[in-house]
Formats: C-alpha cells, sequence, structure tokens
C-alpha cells in the first residue's frame, strides 16, 4: 500500500511539474483507481480529457469511478460521449466495453457504427491512398444532390469527403483561379475531384 502511495505522489508530481502532459494525468488517475480514491481518480481523468478530448478510454474509466461515486446520471453520460467518440475513431476495445456497461445500467446498447465490408470491419473506402482505412466510415447522405453525389456517398468515405471539401477543393478553386459560374470552370473543377476519388471519369470533359 505504501508502495502504491509513493507512486501516487511521483505521478502527482509528474502532474503538477508538467499539467499538460495527458499520460501523466491519465495514470495518475489510474493509480487513485487502484488506491479506491475514486473523487481524485474522476478529476485527473477530467483533467485528461480536457488536453485530450478524444482519448476514448478515459470516457470509460471516469464513468467506472463516477458509478463508485453514486453519480450514475454522469457516468452515463461520460460513456454515451465516450461511445460516440470511439465508435467514430474505430477504438473498439473501449467502444464495446462502454456499450457493455451503459446495457447493464439498462440504458440499452448505443447506435455504432454499421458494419460494413472494409478491411478492419470500417468503411471500403474505394480513394487510392484513403489513410482512414480500415477505420473508415460512410457518409450519411449523398455530399451532392445529383449521381455523382450518390457514387460519392457509395465508394468514398466521410473523411475523404471531408478532406476533398475543406482544404483540396478550396486549393483547386484558388490556385486554378476558377470561376465556378463558368461551364469550362466547373468542368475542370470535376476533373480534379475526379483524380482525387481515383474516379475514371470525366475523362471526356478534358479538352485542353
Ligand atoms: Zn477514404
Amino acid at each position: 500500500m505504501t508502495q502504491l502511495h509513493d507512486r501516487i505522489a511521483q505521478f502527482r508530481k509528474m502532474a503538477t511539474d508538467d499539467p499538460d502532459n495527458e499520460l501523466g494525468h491519465f495514470r495518475l488517475g489510474q493509480l487513485y483507481m487502484e488506491a479506491n480514491q475514486f473523487a481524485e481518480a474522476a478529476d485527473s481523468f477530467r483533467r485528461t480529457l480536457e488536453i485530450a478530448p478524444q482519448f476514448s478510454k478515459v470516457f470509460q474509466l471516469l464513468a467506472a469511478c463516477l458509478l463508485k461515486l453514486d453519480q450514475r446520471a454522469e457516468a452515463v453520460e461520460a460513456l454515451k460521449k465516450g461511445h460516440a467518440i470511439a465508435d467514430e475513431r474505430g477504438d473498439r476495445v473501449p467502444r464495446d466495453e462502454m456499450a457493455r456497461m451503459l446495457q447493464e445500467l439498462g440504458e440499452g446498447a448505443p447506435a455504432a457504427r454499421p458494419a460494413s465490408s472494409g478491411p478492419g470491419g470500417g468503411f471500403a473506402c474505394q480513394r487510392p491512398g484513403c489513410s482512414y482505412v480500415p477505420y473508415a466510415r460512410p457518409l450519411t447522405a449523398p455530399p451532392v444532390p445529383d449521381e455523382v453525389g450518390q457514387r460519392i456517398q457509395r465508394e468514398i468515405c466521410a473523411d475523404c469527403w471531408n478532406d476533398w471539401l475543406k482544404n483540396q477543393s478550396i486549393k483547386v478553386i484558388n490556385e486554378l483561379h476558377l470561376d465556378l459560374s463558368d461551364e469550362r470552370a466547373q468542368a475542370e473543377y470535376d476533373r480534379y475531384m475526379f483524380d482525387f476519388f481515383g474516379f475514371e471519369g470525366p475523362a471526356a470533359v478534358k479538352q485542353s
């Protein structure tokens, strides 16, 4: 027991000396849990999540502490939030554990991302070099209301679409000085988009 308390003191010092190190706070929280100091553990996990809000496993441990402290509503809230983040990131072990805890609390199983045929269970994005496989997520609706939009939804993951929309398309418009009210400029834009997604067409519109 004294050994555990020594380690807690050590990590508490580390968390104080290096307050933005999420792993220091995380480790301290785990040690507090071992020592049954759940209120202190919960504080450490909350601090961890302030620094690293995507660290999905921390929500699971925070919820476990809150349950020990009879703070059921807060625990459920942490589990739902953590489950959504874990699901989005493809952190399947904490995701499934948080789903199990929610069910145990009578909250019902939260909706998980639909299973599909991708290599790791994620969406099978067709974009060459998609960096989100095996945890790619599908788009929930066609991003543009036409046939191309339907094809994008079928073949391209949500993150690749966002990458196109937020980064690449703006670069293309700016660098090529495209005025999209002009038909030729629109065709040029579409060609870049098709290249980006690895679609074979519409090569026919390429006149230059
Ligand atoms: Zn993708």
